[in-house]
């Protein structure tokens, strides 16, 4: 398959070819990494695909490198933010999930104690 179409309303797309500001904080070949605008910890990274896929699992189904890229660029942000006593990486998928943008994104979150079961 080849690279889909940019969404041309999708908020993360625009984001991924910097139409749209936001801190970046780590970029790949293939995927960008920016701090949400509305942090639920003091570390909170967003990470992209640079191409447009709905949710993690379509990522995983059509381009399996662009989702490793994304867990790996996150390991290295929490190693570079220095979550040594751990952290949490989350995939909302569809909105019973809480998934609110539907460009697939991989939160990683760290920098307190995180809570199980997540609400
Ligand atoms: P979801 O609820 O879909 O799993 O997560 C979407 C996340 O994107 C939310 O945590 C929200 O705060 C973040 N977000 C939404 N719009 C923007 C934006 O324009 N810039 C940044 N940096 N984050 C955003």
């Amino acid at each position: 398959m080849s690279a889909p179409e940019p969404d041309k309303d999708c908020i993360f797309c625009k984001i991924a070819v910097g139409e749209i500001p936001a801190e970046i904080v780590h970029a790949t070949e293939l995927s960008v990494a920016f701090r949400d605008v509305n942090p639920q910890a003091p570390v909170h990274v967003l990470v992209v695909p640079r191409d447009h896929y709905e949710n993690a699992a379509e990522v995983a189904h059509w381009a399996p490198a662009a989702a490793s890229d994304m867990i790996a660029t996150a390991r290295d942000i929490a190693e570079k933010e220095g979550l040594d006593d751990g952290y949490r990486m989350v995939f909302n998928t569809g909105p019973a999930a809480g998934q609110t943008v539907f460009h697939a994104h991989l939160h990683l979150l760290g920098g307190r104690s995180l809570e199980w079961p997540p609400g």
